[in-house]
């Protein structure tokens, strides 16, 4: 059987993910890595959810160590326009290598289940890597199952996020709430 490794965003992306790349017939294991996350307390309630829901559905997940906000600003400050290009690329370049050292035969992403990421750019990013390491790039446009991931995860009662991630997400979200 073909070994995928799963970059995972959070929990209710991940659910119906890892449903799809098993019925296509591989074994697949998750992997964190989300320095993008802000603030820590944020990060650490959804690798939480991320580690309960690997419990219920029974796969692994591998957790990279440590908090790596400082690498997600230094590629970020100063060119905030593009934040979410060289947060796609921090957070895939990782699983790509962390596959590619593992013995893995493919990387991919939970991220390509969401409408409200920049689907084309996670698709290019993704194929840029897998051209640059050698690795292939898992792609399935996942989008129409969104709410199916989220029926996943409804009864699971895990924590579920307001905002994409970073600080900026934060402040969008924030600013919308408060014109409502
Ligand atoms: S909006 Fe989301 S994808 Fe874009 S930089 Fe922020 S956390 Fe990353």
């Amino acid at each position: 059987m073909k070994k995928l490794l799963v970059h995972c965003c959070c929990a209710h992306c991940t659910a119906y993910t890892i449903n799809h790349w098993r019925s296509q017939d591989y074994e697949v294991t998750a992997l964190w890595y989300n320095p993008n996350i802000y603030p820590y307390a944020e990060h650490q309630q959804r690798l939480k959810a991320m580690q309960s829901l690997a419990r219920t559905m029974d796969f692994s997940l591998r957790v990279i160590n440590g908090y790596d906000i400082t690498k997600y600003f230094g590629n970020v400050v100063g060119d905030e326009a593009n934040r979410c290009q060289h947060c796609f690329q921090l957070r895939l370049k990782k699983t790509a290598e962390a596959a590619l050292g593992s013995g893995f035969n493919a990387f991919t992403t939970s991220l390509l289940i969401s409408p409200h990421q920049k689907h084309d750019l996670l698709v290019k990013t993704g194929q840029q890597l897998a051209y640059e390491t050698g690795i292939s790039f898992l792609y399935a446009d996942l989008r129409k199952r969104y709410s199916d991931s989220r029926h996943i995860t409804k009864p699971l009662d895990l924590y579920r996020q307001q905002y994409c991630g970073c600080i900026y997400s934060e402040r969008e979200r924030n600013a919308s709430t408060n014109k409502a």
